[in-house]
């Protein structure tokens, strides 16, 4: 029974499960029915968790429509572990492989990248302070690239990808982790999609990894065991003990997802609670939405008000009303409201509201 009052989590990540499945965890934890261990006690080799692990793969393909010639991989070490083991697999050394940077996230898989080998910028929005993705033409892409890297949406400036970057026959890899399965995704179009699970899949401590067949001749014989997508693909994920419980909890929020009518019903509901958002920003000049209208993230709102006392202010009188993570990542200063597919639609209306109060009292 879940006993304390939750309030409104606007957190970028670790992010806000849905309820249903925090109880049912609660209720199952000491002792999941029909086995009398609790999912944080059972081996990973038990019959349980073999069920859990298929069942999370089934779901996963199921809802994204992956198609066969795809593996599902369940890895540890976070999105952050796959800026190196991506160019480690599949970047040949003399190679060079195209990234296009619209953040802080694309940055940081560009230094990874660059210790294998070269890597050209295919486009950059630096310049514009990441307000914006580049446009399909924007893309100056190398025909020879030994794959081209995006970021689908940008978690800390609050801008995503609307469209789906063409580039041509290189192999498409996208760091997806902030809205992965928030909307349909042709997954076909891609050779390796990766996510931390950590804001709309799972607690933290899974990473999602999508790869294509053919990526994974790719893998040089000398790279460490762990390291070779390969191995965890004829490992079926286990060889070495899987995030047990992470993995658990993403199996239930896949079940919530699809009770909820999959990826269509949940992109309408993101569409609508992101409205909501940018509606109110775009009401007044008080707020000023950091991301270009073209670019706007539905997952990840940025705003900033009109001096940052007055953004202080606002997250402090925001968390005395219980709407809490607010404040923006320092280095883009002003306000940030994740609100990804788990966040309730009360909750942006309860923002909306707020905003609204406080532009009243404070504008
Ligand atoms: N990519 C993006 C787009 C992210 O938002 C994050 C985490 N916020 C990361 C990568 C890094 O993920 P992890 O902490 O799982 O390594």
């Amino acid at each position: 029974m879940v006993t304390t009052t939750r309030i409104f989590n606007f957190s970028a990540g670790p992010a806000t499960l849905p309820l249903e499945v925090l109880e049912q965890v609660q209720r199952d934890l000491v002792a999941l029915p029909g086995v009398g261990m609790s999912i944080l006690e059972i081996s990973h080799r038990s019959k349980p968790f073999e069920d859990v692990l298929e069942g999370c793969e089934a779901d996963l393909r199921t809802l994204g429509a992956i198609p066969d010639g795809y593996r599902v991989l369940f890895l540890q070490g976070g999105a952050s572990l796959q800026f190196s083991m991506i160019p480690m697999n599949i970047l040949p050394p003399g190679g060079s492989a195209d990234y296009i940077v619209t953040g802080a996230w694309s940055q940081k898989a560009v230094k990874e990248a660059k210790r294998v080998a070269s890597v050209r910028i295919a486009a950059t929005t630096e310049a514009d302070n990441f307000t914006h993705v580049p446009t399909q033409s924007e893309l100056q892409l190398d025909p020879a690239a030994a794959y081209a890297h995006y970021t689908t949406n940008n978690t800390i400036f609050g801008t995503e990808f609307h469209y789906v970057p063409d580039v041509g026959a290189v192999p498409l890899v996208a760091d997806a982790s902030s809205d992965i399965f928030s909307r349909p995704i042709d997954v076909g179009k891609f050779a390796l999609i990766y996510a931390g699970a950590q804001k709309n899949l799972a607690p933290a401590g899974v990473t999602l990894v999508i790869v294509r067949d053919d990526m994974l001749r790719r893998t040089p014989s000398t790279l460490p065991t762990m390291l070779q997508y390969g191995v965890h693909v004829e490992n079926a994920s286990m060889y070495n003990t899987p995030p047990v419980f992470a993995i658990y909890v993403m199996r239930l929020v896949l079940a919530w997802l699809m009770k909820r009518g999959g990826l269509e019903a949940i992109e309408r509901k993101n569409a609508r609670k992101a409205d909501k958002l940018y509606a109110e920003i775009d009401r007044t000049e008080f707020y000023r939405g950091h991301a270009r209208t073209d670019s706007r993230s539905r997952m990840n709102v940025t705003f900033r008000l009109p001096t940052e006392e007055l953004e202080k202010k606002f997250a402090k009188d925001a968390t005395a009303e219980g709407l809490d993570g607010l404040k923006g990542h320092r280095s883009v200063g002003g306000m940030r409201a994740s609100i990804y597919n788990a966040f309730p639609e009360e909750g942006v209306d309860a923002l909306v509201h707020f905003m609204h109060e406080f532009e009243r009292r404070n504008g």
